[in-house]
């Protein structure tokens, strides 16, 4: 079987109507993004920083996968298929994607600040100052914020450098490491970039773009795919 890895940012959520912060003028929902997803932030003012997580988590609830989400589901079908995505919210689970890496982590886990192993599932609840993990010190979002180690980077580098077909919806690619993830995919397994911007892929051999959105340009991949 054949395996696709598939690398996905904000832009496959957009349709589902969770704002990007890039095409916001630098503002995720209008605060500033070092504000709200820096570890200084998070020290400068954790209260700010929780109600953010707070809003965000809460709307990513009620959010619903669009078309991107889905046919990147239907892959399963024929493919082994492993999506790695910078998105914290939980569309591609929804639409029933069974292997979802979280590079930048998930809105609806709350860990410990002082021992980073220690995670809790919290669905939909919100995070408050005063509430503890188990080693009582304060609760924060499971969130890998700017200044800190990306611990799924090791596993999401041996995944894609298996891949025989990547996809890469919706990012940049400006945020590293994840836009390295690139430099691991052999350089003989065709590269699909899904973006209605052009965006700057690294030099190789079979880049092919598709200046689309996310729910046309995957769901009409898909189809030839599965045909
Ligand atoms: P990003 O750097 O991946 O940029 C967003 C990209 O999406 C841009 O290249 C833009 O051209 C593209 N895009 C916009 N609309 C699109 C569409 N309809 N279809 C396809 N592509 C589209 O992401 P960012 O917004 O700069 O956010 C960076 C980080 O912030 C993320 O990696 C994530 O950790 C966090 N974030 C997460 C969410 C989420 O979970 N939904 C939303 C915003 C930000």
């Amino acid at each position: 079987m054949k395996k696709i890895v598939v690398l996905s940012g904000a832009g496959i959520s957009a349709e589902s109507g969770l704002a990007t912060f890039r095409d916001s003028g630098g503002l995720w929902e209008g605060h500033d993004v070092m504000e709200v997803a820096s570890i200084e932030g998070w020290r400068r003012n954790p209260s700010v920083v929780l109600d953010f997580y707070n809003k965000r988590r809460k709307q990513a609830a009620q959010a619903q996968p669009n078309e991107a989400h889905l046919a990147v589901a239907r892959l399963e079908k024929k493919f082994d298929v492993v999506v790695i995505t910078q998105n914290v919210d939980n569309l591609h689970e929804k639409a029933g994607s069974t292997k979802v890496i979280h590079l930048h982590g998930e809105l609806n886990k709350a860990r410990s600040s002082i021992d980073e192993s220690l995670i809790y599932d919290i669905k939909d609840r919100e995070i408050h100052i005063g509430d503890k993990c188990g080693k009582g010190s304060q609760l924060r979002p499971h969130i890998v914020w700017f200044g800190e180690m990306v611990p799924m980077m090791e596993i999401a580098a041996a995944e894609s450098a298996e891949a025989d077909i990547y996809l890469v919806i919706g990012t940049s690619l400006v945020v590293y490491p994840a836009a390295g993830l690139l430099d691991y995919v052999p350089v003989d397994s065709p590269i699909y970039v899904i973006n209605p911007e052009r965006t700057q892929v690294p030099a190789r051999r079979d880049v092919r773009y598709i200046t689309e959105k996310a729910a046309k340009g995957t769901s009409e991949l898909v189809e030839q795919m599965l045909n």
